[in-house]
């Protein structure tokens, strides 16, 4: 853990992390991406995209709306089904008993304070983690996390220490107030409610006159006629305006399928990639960028006959696979998991997680799934949308296991497609390939321990440092133009001009994972030669400045 903590740090820093809205105490669970990061999400998404679209003659590319009308996920199930356990904390003033109970003093802004086991381990949480906490607390009940409201307790005046109290059977309860904020009670408080589902959507409604406004205008000038009731006001007039930020993005797809058909004249088997934006309320938001409440997605949803579903999920648990391991430091980090029965929602028949081993334990970095053709049935369900596929040359792959029976005897064949999805969550690729590039080294004796990212060159931020050896005008020339030269290849390359030690400037390029430096010297002036260092070996080698490009272009499609 000390690790992640360096490394994240170092994020902050240098510019790949930082915390949202910082300057006004940040937002728990929201973080801005600064240039370095911006870089490294963005090839991270180029690979991809590279791989299962660009490389393929039988996938396309697809972009839709964040913002998804309510029959669309009413008909997905996750109006109803997406959901977390709840449970809220009915302590009330009259239970607020200051002198029997454990307390945990909140600063002056009402905020959960950070106490840690002595002055510089919470000099580092604080670095690394932020001061902020949101009003309510995570607690541990029978090995459960869950969200506890602790708005009805806590009575900060403004200016001064407020206090949450928890008083269980007039007992003390030991309350245990880690650095995430969690508080940790080692019984079962008796003013915890049952628990209930709690849905992980935002929502959202697309009205220009305020619903609430409508509803109490609506229920005025009924009033004295059929004196509807407010609630029976409230859903009526809502519903039609409700949308949601969109939990996932694989439903834009579903519901764009037979125009995706139709104008790109496809037929399974093929796939819809999408990458963009996805929202959920989470109620545990935890290690930084890995669960956070807006996150991007890399979505592939890949259409095919149902006699050849196990075939392509066979096909692409293998393929993706195979991408998360290409870019990995260290391999033996990723694992697959196949998920058990129970694990599974309802309709899907096989599904597995490619999972990276953090410093905190395994955890899923991507899903696998054979979705069967739920989807695309319950939407034909709720709209009367046609979605069937009329084949007349049905493809039968070589090993349609175990599925022979499902192949049409006649033809055309007309069935409803079946999905193979692969979802990687684009911010947990970002910090899995962050801890595994994440190394430090040691110098010698009495020298500082340096940190060094071994990024895959095709995810670093940057791809070349250009730098004259000295701040001596005469190597400027010859330094721009060869930067000039790499960024036409649309490689983000940077300058280093300060008047820091040739040395230096490489460290702190290792520390950011720039994969090359070139450097102009003194002998360039006479031959235009450059040397060219990597960061993994620190060897040097000399090239005409031309042969630069060439040089890292073939590097970058190893
Ligand atoms: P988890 O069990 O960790 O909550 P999930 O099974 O709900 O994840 P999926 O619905 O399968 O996740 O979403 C696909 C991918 O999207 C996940 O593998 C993950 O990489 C990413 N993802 C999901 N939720 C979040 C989140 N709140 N923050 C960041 N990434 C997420």
């Amino acid at each position: 853990m000390a690790q992640i903590r360096t490394l994240l740090d170092l994020c902050r820093r240098r510019g790949f992390l930082y915390q949202s809205a910082e300057i006004y105490g940040g937002l728990r669970g929201a973080y801005d991406y600064g240039p370095l990061g911006v870089e490294m999400k963005k090839n991270i998404l180029n690979s991809w995209w590279q791989r299962n679209v660009y490389s393929r003659d039988d996938v396309v590319g697809i972009d839709t709306s964040i913002l998804t009308p309510h029959p669309v996920l009413k008909a997905s199930g996750h109006v109803d089904e997406f959901t977390d356990l709840l449970v809220d904390c009915t302590l009330t003033k009259e239970r607020f008993r200051p002198d029997k109970a454990p307390q945990v003093t909140l600063d002056k802004n009402g905020h959960l304070p950070i106490t840690a086991p002595d002055k510089e381990t919470a000099q580092q949480w604080k670095k690394s983690i932020g001061e902020q906490f949101a009003p309510n607390v995570l607690v541990t009940v029978e090995g459960k996390r869950l969200l506890l409201h602790v708005d009805h307790v806590v009575e900060p005046v403004k200016g001064h220490a407020g206090k949450i109290v928890f008083k269980m059977n007039n007992e003390q309860a030991a309350f245990e107030l880690n650095y995430h904020g969690y508080v940790e009670p080692n019984t079962n408080s008796p003013f915890l409610t049952d628990s209930r589902p709690f849905n992980l959507m935002f929502k959202t409604f697309l009205d220009p006159i305020d619903p609430i406004d409508r509803v109490i205008q609506t229920t005025m000038n009924q009033a004295g006629e059929s004196k509807p009731t407010v609630r029976e006001e409230v859903d009526k007039v809502l519903k039609p305006s409700t949308v949601y930020l969109r939990p996932e993005t694989a439903q834009g797809v579903f519901v764009n399928f037979e125009q995706v058909v139709r104008t790109m004249k496809t037929k399974p088997p093929f796939g819809i990639a999408q990458v963009g934006k996805s929202f959920r309320n989470e109620i545990r938001l935890e290690h930084g960028i890995f669960r956070t409440p807006e996150f991007e997605q890399l979505e592939l949803e890949y259409f095919v006959a149902p006699w050849e579903a196990k075939h392509f999920y066979k096909y692409w648990r293998e393929q993706r696979y195979r991408w998360w391991l290409e870019h990995a430091t260290h391999p033996e980090n990723f694992r697959q998991r196949d998920h058990e029965s129970d694990e599974m929602a309802h309709y899907a028949t096989g599904c597995t997680d490619v999972e990276y081993l953090y410093p905190w334990g395994w955890g899923e970095v991507e899903g696998v799934a054979h979705r069967g053709n739920y989807d695309l049935t319950q939407h034909i369900k709720n709209t009367g949308a046609n979605f069937e596929i009329v084949d007349e040359k049905p493809c039968i792959s070589p090993d349609v296991e175990g599925e022979i029976d499902l192949i049409p005897k006649e033809t055309p064949a007309r069935y409803i497609p079946h999905v193979v999805e692969s979802s990687c969550g684009l911010n947990r690729a970002m910090l899995a390939y962050l801890c595994d590039a994440f190394h430090q080294v040691e110098e010698g004796k009495g020298k500082p321990v340096r940190n060094v990212l071994k990024l895959h060159p095709r995810l670093a931020p940057i791809k070349c440092a250009v730098m004259p050896l000295t701040g001596k005008e005469e190597f400027i020339p010859l330094t721009k133009k060869v930067a000039k030269s790499l960024r036409r290849m649309g490689w983000y390359t940077v300058v280093e001009s300060q008047k820091l030690k040739i040395g230096k400037r490489y460290y702190r390029h290792d520390e950011i994972g720039t994969p090359w430096c070139v450097t102009v010297d003194y002998q360039s002036l006479e031959d235009e030669t450059v040397t060219i260092r990597d960061r993994d070996t620190g060897h040097q080698e000399r090239v005409h400045w031309k042969q630069v490009q060439t040089f890292i272009g073939d590097k970058l499609m190893e």
